[in-house]
């Protein structure tokens, strides 16, 4: 983080890339946490910590947290809202600062020990909380591609991204690459 200032917080911008990358597993392309060992490459990739269960009942709580993200991406701000608060009265979300590994002070609202689907759920409500704040949510988008109802989290400088992480951004560029030696051929 060498002089380049954040939109959010480094936890929020963590949280949101992951509470997208969460959705996006039962998105485009079919189910993408399949099984526990799924599970632990997302837990790995997008840097979780604290209690993991490598269970059945683990796997299917965090897949059920699915659908109910995703309506965040398609809802008005005061049905956000409400899932936002549901979501921190219903884990009983406490926020406290707290310093772990190598990260900085950031918050977390329960324990580290409560199960990974209410972590994530309570992060992904933190954060959407700070970009209901900050008058964001604009920030949230659904993929630009033809047919693609991936969701995405623009954090660019200037709102410029378009497209979700799997691979939508290069097929438009090679559709529009195509269509522009097309129409120098003919
Ligand atoms: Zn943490
Ligand atoms: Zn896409």
């Amino acid at each position: 983080m060498t002089g380049v200032k954040l939109l959010f917080a480094h936890d929020t911008e963590c949280s949101l890339i992951a509470a997208a990358a969460l959705v996006n597993t039962a998105g485009r392309d079919g189910e993408l946490l399949p099984d526990i060992a799924a599970l632990d490459a997302f837990f790995v990739r997008y840097s979780y910590s604290g209690r993991h269960e490598h269970t059945d009942a683990e796997l299917h709580a965090v897949r059920e947290l699915r659908p109910q993200l995703r309506r965040i991406w398609y809802a008005e701000p005061p049905e956000i809202v409400a899932v936002v608060n549901g979501l921190l009265l219903e884990h009983k979300a406490l926020p406290q600062l707290i310093e772990h590994d190598d990260e900085p002070y950031h918050l977390h609202a329960v324990p580290r020990d409560a199960p990974l689907a209410t972590r994530i759920a309570v992060e992904a409500a933190m954060a959407m909380a700070d970009l209901v704040r900050t008058g964001e949510l604009s920030r949230l988008r659904i993929c630009e591609y033809p047919d693609c109802d991936n969701v995405v989290v623009d954090l660019s400088r200037n709102r410029s991204r378009r497209f979700c992480e799997a691979g939508c951004g290069n097929r438009a560029a090679v559709t529009a690459y195509r269509a522009r030696r097309a129409a120098g051929q003919s």
